[in-house]
């Protein structure tokens, strides 16, 4: 049987950035500092591709890739589009990458990668019960864990609000909260709005909050209002980096050893 390969290339492709970097996968920690370029405008397949391979060439990386990606991820196919360009929909990520750099690579979405990170090595290891990952970012990304088990490309962000006729993504990132200029009290407001959704119809035990937004969290954790525990992300933005590389590797593994 194989044995989890140590150093994977982890790519978290985010609607604003992509960011990239070095993970010793045992450990979840960066090897090196994190490569970021600016997810270009339009964020077409090719040229997210080119970027890709641009991290690959840059880390002069010969080895397995581990892949972040904000959209709905089946069988390494992207299945919506919210913050990246329409002509993604349908299109095999899995392959395109591996074409471009000639790497293999795994490919998830990019919430669930980073809260498969805090699940295995930050905010939630160790937690049974319902834990949920929340990003707070330029969209608002989820990830759903019964028991320790994730269940993959939840996309709770794109809850419908009837009272507000918006998407909670569109109403409560952290990149609206920019853009609009909200006080934390406002935004904090709007996201309780959320939570209160969410708790409703999951029930909770913990929610981790993740993405750049966590990076405020001492500014607003005591406005928030929810019946479960809430606590920031260990890894904040970097948790899509260590995910994307812990999960390939864990893929990997299983792939070599079967
Ligand atoms: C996408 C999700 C993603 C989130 C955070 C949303 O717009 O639909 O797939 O996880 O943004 O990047």
């Amino acid at each position: 049987m194989s044995t989890l390969p140590k150093s994977v290339l982890g790519v978290d492709i985010g609607g604003t950035g992509i960011k990239a970097a070095i993970v010793d996968t045992h450990t979840g920690t960066l090897l090196t500092e994190r490569h970021k370029i600016l997810t270009p405008k339009p964020a077409t397949p090719q040229a997210v591709a080119e970027v890709y391979q641009h991290m690959v060439e840059y880390f002069r990386w010969d080895g397995v890739v581990g892949c972040g990606f904000p959209a709905i991820i089946q069988h390494g196919v992207a299945r919506s589009a919210a913050n990246i360009d329409d002509s993604w929909i349908g299109v095999d990520v899995k392959a395109l990458f591996e074409q471009q750099a000639g790497l293999p690579v795994t490919v998830l979405n990019d919430a669930d990668v980073a809260g498969m990170a805090e699940m295995a090595v930050g905010a939630g290891a160790g937690r049974m019960g319902t834990v949920m990952l929340i990003t707070l970012g330029t969209g608002l990304g989820s990830a759903l864990f019964t028991d320790g088990k994730l269940v993959p490309n939840t996309e709770f962000g794109h809850f419908y609000l009837r009272k507000h006729k918006v998407v909670v993504e569109k109403y409560c990132s952290n990149m609206i909260r920019k853009r609009d200029n909200l006080s934390w009290i406002e935004w904090t407001a709007r996201f309780n709005e959320y939570l209160k959704l969410l708790d409703r119809l999951f029930t909770p035990d913990l929610y981790i909050l993740g993405g750049g937004g966590s990076k405020h969290f001492d500014v607003f954790k005591d406005m928030l209002v929810t019946n479960a525990e809430v606590v920031p992300a260990v890894y904040q933005n970097r948790a899509g980096v260590i995910g994307a590389a812990v999960a390939a590797a864990t893929v990997h593994q299983m792939v070599t050893s079967s």
